[in-house]
Order: structure tokens, then sequence, then C-alpha cells
């Protein structure tokens, strides 16, 4: 048995560089004073550089409910692809919200709690992070309301049943309860950047904090469980990770995971993300200042993005649509210490169903991106004679995304989305004015 960890790993303490810092935003909306009073507890986390930063007792008996997760080797797939790679794979999909966002979203309820919210107001693209946050205040005995993008709703139905069962307020956005969503009722079908927006007014009504989702640099932090016990648990299997591979949205899933691989003591660990040829900020954005979501009035991030009015094609995997990816995690990709990867829908939702038939488990569809990314690694290993160890993020379950799964088996899902230069650059266009020392080379 391991033991579980008690910190959380924290990889700026192993850089040898820092982070450019946040900007403000270029021009203040009047009335539209936004504030999200972050607790100082996670800013502290957000800018520390200590390596090691301890698990509050409180978390760490959450955590306890159903961590340490498990770390199986995938060795029906092995077979069933013929390769001499190992692959390994860590699963998050079996806590009450079924994915790894419940490893920040219980750290963020307890540290806003200790601060005096009463209730959090979150955005959510798929579902994933408004259920872990409905849980997490569930079980901190907070309020909460969650603005959930509307295709996505749509498509979902039940993860609004499961986030109302826990006591959550669910409205899809965009709504005509806040500014925002009223500035951008043409888009009909919503954005998550919109959904920030949103959820970011809420927090007007007294009492009311802005819980983030994946991509602060803290969210990253407190996912780091999960690559501390995979380095355990390898162990215990004898063996050391070659290459770990996770679905990349804002960033916590692929950070969490792959992070504590990249400690000085681990050797050379390759660190590969995937996301979705709809929405391919890492492989296709910019590094540039941007904003983090529609409101554009929070602090300026820089980051590989797609521009925040950038609005991915109708997808399955709702969880990776963000529009920019975080800045540790974009930071990494410029320096070259990680990679960078792009799937089709088609390819990736054929893997998950090897995956499931071989594993038994259902992938979620963004973690069905990483399944896609073991088995390319797997196929290129077996060209090149070599037999790595594979460790991929099996980031949560899919058994809410039948819906999708259905259109696949109906044949029903594109074989390739495009996203054309044109969309990009459109997009980019709006990116908010840059500083005039990081101008040269953009
Ligand atoms: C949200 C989500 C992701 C992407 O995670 P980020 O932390 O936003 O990068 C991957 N897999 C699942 C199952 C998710 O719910």
């Amino acid at each position: 048995m391991t033991t579980p960890p008690t910190a959380w790993y924290n990889v700026l303490a192993d850089l040898d560089f820092d982070l450019p810092p946040d900007l403000p935003p270029p021009v203040r909306r009047e009335g539209a004073r936004l504030d999200p009073q972050v607790p100082l507890s996670l800013i502290r986390q957000e800018v520390t550089r200590e390596r090691w930063v301890p698990i509050p007792e409180e978390v760490a008996r959450r955590y306890a409910q159903w961590r340490t997760t498990p770390l199986r080797r995938a060795t029906e797939l092995e077979e069933a692809l013929g390769t001499r790679a190992r692959i390994y794979y860590k699963y998050e999909g079996g806590n009450p919200s079924g994915s790894h966002k419940l490893n920040t979203a219980i750290a963020q309820a307890h540290y806003y709690k200790a601060a005096g919210a009463k209730r959090l107001a979150v955005a959510t693209g798929a579902g994933q992070w408004g259920t872990a946050v409905a849980t997490a205040c569930h079980m901190f005995g907070l309020e909460c309301v969650v603005y959930m993008v509307r295709t996505s709703l749509e498509s979902k139905p039940h993860r609004r049943t499961i986030m109302e069962m826990l006591g959550a307020e669910v409205i899809a956005s965009p709504s005509d309860g806040t500014a925002a969503g009223r500035r951008f009722a043409h888009e009909n079908a919503g954005t998550l950047s919109i959904a920030l927006a949103e959820a970011m007014e809420a927090t007007q009504q007294p009492g009311t904090r802005f819980c983030a989702g994946s991509g602060e640099t803290y969210s990253l932090l407190h996912n780091t469980v999960m690559g501390l016990e995979a380095i355990d648990q390898l162990t215990e299997f004898g063996e050391r990770a070659d290459v770990v591979i996770a679905g990349l949205g804002a960033g916590s899933n692929f950070g969490g995971l792959a992070f504590p691989f990249l400690r000085p003591d681990q050797g050379h660990v390759r660190c590969v993300s995937v996301e979705p040829a709809a929405c391919p900020k890492l492989t296709r954005g910019r590094y540039a200042y941007d904003f983090t979501d529609s409101s554009e009035q929070n602090a300026l991030q820089k980051m590989y993005t797609l521009g925040s009015r950038f609005a991915p094609p109708r997808m399955h995997a709702g969880g990776l649509r963000y529009h920019a990816t975080a800045k540790v995690v974009s930071a990494l990709y410029d320096r070259g210490l990680i990679e960078a990867t792009a799937y089709q829908q088609r390819e990736v939702f054929e893997s998950a169903v090897l995956f499931a038939r071989a594993e038994g488990l259902v992938p979620a569809p963004e973690s069905a991106h990483a399944v896609h990314g073991a088995v390319v690694e797997a196929a290129k290993a077996d060209r090149d004679g070599t037999s790595p160890v594979i460790l991929f993020s099996l980031s949560g379950h899919g058994l809410f995304d039948m819906a999708s799964y259905r259109s696949y088996l109906d044949g029903q899902v594109d074989e390739e989305i495009v996203v054309t230069e044109e969309d990009i650059e459109r997009s980019l266009e709006h990116l908010p004015p840059q500083p005039e020392h990081q101008v040269a080379g953009v």
C-alpha cells in the first residue's frame, strides 16, 4: 500500500525561470467592477515557490473518501493492440463527481469556506466542473450556483440532474439574468468564456464568491495528488514512466498528473498533452496575453490561446473547449519542456470504444483523448522497436456521455472537424493590446 501524499507538489519550485506576470485588463467597463475575492490562502498558493504545500487535514480527510485512486495496467488493451509497450492508466472517475476535478473543488471549497463564503458561483462547460463544485459545496454546507454552457446542458440533461440532486442551482448560459449573458444572447449555444463572465457577475450578491475552474495555478497544484500517487504506484509495479499523457482542457488534469514527473529526481519523462483538433490552443494558438473570460475585466494572463472569443465547433469533449490553457502549462510548452498533440473526434472515439471493450471502463470523451494519445504512442514505439512504459490519465468516466457514444455508434461523428487558419486569425484579432516589449516576434 502506498501512503497518501500529505503535501501538493509545486512545479514552480523546480523551474529556473519566472512566469510572465499577469497584467491589469486594458479597460475597466464602468459599473462592472467585478471582484472575484479569491481567498488569500489561494492567492498565496498561486505565487508561492515552496516545493511542497501541505494538504489541510480537512481536505486530506475528504480525499481519503476515494483516494488513493487506482493505477492499473491495461493488459487487455495492450493485447488488443498487439503492442510491446506497457500501458498504465490512473483512474480518476471513481469519486462522487466522476472526474479528477473534485481534487481541486474540495480544496477550493475548504479555503472559500474558511474565508467566510456562503455560496459559490461557477461556470461549467461539459458539466464536470459544476458537478465537482456542487459535490464539494454539499460536503462543506455551502450553496452553489452553476452557469452551464447551453449546448452542453441540452445534450447532457443528466448532468443537470446530478447537480440539482446535490443541491446546486443550474442556469443555462447565456442567461438573461446577468449583463454578460444579455450582451452575448446572440450566441445562443454559449461558450465557457461567457459562462465564466456570468458566474463572475453573480459575486455581486453578498456572500457569493466565484470559484475558478481548472486553469488556475492552484488548481494544477491541488491535482498533483494524481501524479504523486502514480509515481509511488508505478514503483510498486517495479516501473518508471517513460511517457505521461493527459487530455488538456484548462490544464489541471495534465498538470496534476504530469508535473510530479518533471521533478529533477524523475529523470527524463516525456509529458504529452492531448487536445481536440477542434480546440487546438497549444498546437495552433498563440503565446500571448489574453483575457481569461468574456467579461474582459480580469487580469490578463500570458497563455497559449485561440482568443477569448473563439467558439470551437460543436464537439463532444465539452471539458476541452476552453480557449486557452493554464499559464504554467503554457510556459512549460513555450520552453520545450512538454509536448502537445491534437486529434480528431472520430479517431478518439475509436480508441475509447477499443478501451471500453478491453478494460471494461467507459472513458469520458475528454479522457478518451488521452486513451488515443496512448494508443498512438504505443504504435509509434512498436514501429521504433522500443517498449516504453506509458502512463495516461483516465480522468473521468463517460457514463453521462452516452448521447455522444450513441452518435459515434450511429456514424454521426464527423471524420474531421476543420478549424481554418482564418478562424483562428479572426479570433486572435480580438486579443488585447500586447505590452510593448512582448510584441516583437509574436
Ligand atoms: C475537465 C476535464 C478534463 C480537462 O481537464 P482540465 O483540468 O480542464 O485540463 C479532462 N477530463 C475530464 C474527464 C474532465 O472532466
